[in-house]
């Protein structure tokens, strides 16, 4: 059984017209959950990273996770309010409504050497935050991973093309 078996297509979730990617089965699964964390990092081994960014909340768990593999630190990207002060956000439009994302003011030094980690590209909304966020910080932002890349939904347009962005699966 391979990856792409181990996500499940909800229709209508979370409302009507909207096909949801549910990762759960990917994770219940320990031989389908370490390949993916091995296969999310393996292009990054020798990127020299600091820190890896994973967005709330899935983000938190592919991205911790990687950061464990590649020996870095982990800064988590918050929804409002999460987080004490100091922080940075930014607002961002969803594919199903908008949003604020967070980062503690104090998490990365500048320049620090950092990649953006979520679980799915959907409009690129998320991500596209994510890249203003820690261009605020002063950081150096390597590039992205996403276990998958929703194409038909055309996120990978709002990501600056020299910058790698690397999905796992494609749907
Ligand atoms: P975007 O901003 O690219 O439209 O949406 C990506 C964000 O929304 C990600 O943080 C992701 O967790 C969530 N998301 C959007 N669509 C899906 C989906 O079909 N499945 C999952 N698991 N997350 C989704």
């Amino acid at each position: 059984m391979g990856l792409q078996d181990l996500i499940r297509d909800v229709p209508d979730f979370p409302r009507p017209g909207v096909t949801f990617k549910d990762i759960g089965p990917l994770l219940a699964d320990p031989a389908g959950l370490a390949a993916c964390i091995a296969a999310l990092a393996k292009p990054w081994r020798d990127a020299r990273l600091d820190a890896i960014c994973g967005i709330e909340s899935r983000g938190f768990i592919f991205g911790a996770a990687m950061a464990q593999v590649l020996e870095t630190g982990f800064v988590p990207l918050r929804k409002v309010g999460k987080l004490p002060p100091p922080t940075i956000g930014v607002d961002y439009d969803l594919e199903y409504g908008s949003a604020r994302l967070e980062v503690g003011a104090q998490g990365l030094r500048p320049g620090a050497r950092v990649l953006l980690v979520d679980d799915v590209l959907a409009t690129g909304g998320t991500l596209a935050a994510g890249r203003t966020l820690l261009e605020q910080l002063q950081v150096e932002l390597v590039g992205a991973s996403v276990v998958i890349e929703i194409d038909a939904l055309g996120g990978r347009a709002r990501w600056p093309a020299p910058l790698p962005l690397l999905a796992l699966l494609h749907c």
